[in-house]
């Protein structure tokens, strides 16, 4: 049985400004008086900052380090001083969290990159969480900050942590209920993006995660639905920042909205949805500026019309593998394969194999596709082509597939009955 709590998340560019933060007090006050659990995303472009502090830190470069940290403070404090000017509760607020960061800052740097990676791109959802409770706490919006390094139990999968669903659910369960017991406080704030693992370490659950951490709470406390709030309308048939003519779907199934996210819209982080769908919670995406506009409904209703649904990723890189004894591909190199496809956390976005040869297509991200290709290289012979896109249609049809492919080289194309992907260059 789903209870009344809803989960609302915000992401960064939503509460980019203090404009943006008033707009988040405004959808909160207008959403009555039941449980309300806030999830928030660092604010602007925080976590690509803190990435940048991480890498110099690093480095040992420490002008460069003051630097970038004097940007990230004067991001939080004119916000502060925006929204409530020359207020000391909201600035000690800030600068309790900007000393726990500096002392995160002078531990000399491990040998695990992704540990530290964690443990300092943290603080954008620290900032900007203890910012927003701090603020809305002293504009008579009563409400508990919630740290979801002690609710979001996670593995030791530093970057993209796995969520142990069976400590997490009741912890979540058990917190919320016992404040809404013990203070009759029904508004929560909390972090997006990150967790803790059993040794109490800080731990990430990749880019863009805090949709997913909405799902987690929503999934806890078994929500009645969880709202993403969005700089956009809703979810489109196609990115509407580069086809003016894409459309809003207005009610869309968990399954169709899983193989989007999983072809790669971006809209929604692709872990989200199963969890919902399990519970059958209801998820609306819906325009931050625009509140009482309906979104997208992602349910459990069926597909009414099938719009065709276009998703392109660039910087892909198509890897053929071939045995270097020109023998066949055999179910051993397929497991070998994968096996370091697996080892460097590279997701296959589009895979074929012939006789002689298996071919995947990946997400070009550097450091992660170079070591796997030189692992690669060291049992096979590997050709490869950098710079590829990757287009997928759903519920195609044979014009628009010629539409999208006009002028470009085809490399690959699979089909099936509802599902087209082709890869050009
Ligand atoms: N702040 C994190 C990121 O930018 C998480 C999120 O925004 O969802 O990736
Ligand atoms: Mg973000």
């Amino acid at each position: 049985m789903l209870n009344d709590t809803k989960i609302f998340k915000f992401g960064g560019g939503s509460v980019q400004n203090a404009s943006g933060v008033r707009q988040l007090e405004n959808i909160i006050r207008q959403h009555g008086d039941t449980p309300l659990v806030v999830i928030i995303s660092a604010i602007g472009k925080t976590t690509n900052l803190l990435e940048s502090i991480i890498s110099v830190y690093r480095k040992n470069d420490a002008a460069e380090l003051d630097t970038l940290l004097v940007r990230l403070q004067h991001n939080h404090y004119d916000i502060a001083q925006e929204l409530l000017p020359n207020n000391p509760v909201l600035q000690k607020t800030l600068s309790d969290i900007f000393s726990q960061l500096d002392r995160q800052l002078t531990i000399s740097s491990s040998n695990d990159y992704d540990y530290d990676y964690d443990r300092i791109v943290s603080f954008g959802e620290l900032l900007s969480t203890t910012l927003i409770s701090a603020y809305l706490n002293l504009n008579n919006l009563a409400n508990e900050w919630l740290d979801a390094r002690m609710l979001i139990r996670t593995d030791n999968s530093f970057r993209e942590a796995h969520v142990d669903w069976k400590t997490t659910t009741p912890t979540i369960k058990n917190r919320i209920d016992s404040v809404v017991q013990e203070k009759n406080t029904k508004l929560f704030i909390t972090q997006g993006f990150i967790g803790g693992t059993s040794d109490g370490q800080t731990a990430t659950l990749g880019r863009e995660g805090s949709d997913y951490t909405a799902a987690v709470f929503g999934f806890a406390l078994q929500a009645s639905e969880v709202v993403i709030w969005k700089d956009v309308p809703g979810l489109f048939n196609a990115d509407p920042k580069i086809f003016p003519e894409a459309v809003k779907l207005e009610e869309i199934p968990y399954e169709e909205a899983i193989e989007l996210s999983y072809y790669g819209a971006s809209i929604i982080h692709p872990k989200t949805l199963k969890p919902l769908q399990n519970k059958q919670i209801p998820l609306y995406v819906k325009p931050f500026f625009n509140p009482e506009e309906a979104g997208s409904l992602i349910s459990s209703s069926t597909l009414k019309n099938s719009v065709p649904s276009f998703i392109f990723k660039k910087n892909q890189i198509l890897i053929s593998i071939f045995p270097k004894d020109f023998s066949f591909i055999a179910v051993q190199n397929l497991s070998e394969i994968f096996h370091i496809l697996s080892k460097h956390r590279l997701k296959i976005n589009l895979m074929q194999n012939s006789a002689l040869s298996f071919s995947i297509c990946v997400d070009n991200v550097g450091e992660r596709v170079d070591a796997a290709l030189r692992e690669l290289k060291q049992k096979y012979k590997i050709k490869y082509n950098d710079n590829v896109e990757l287009a997928t249609i759903r519920h195609y049809t044979e014009e628009l597939l010629v539409g999208i492919t006009q002028g470009k080289e085809v490399l690959i194309e699979q089909k099936n009955r509802t599902t087209v992907q082709v890869i050009t260059t």
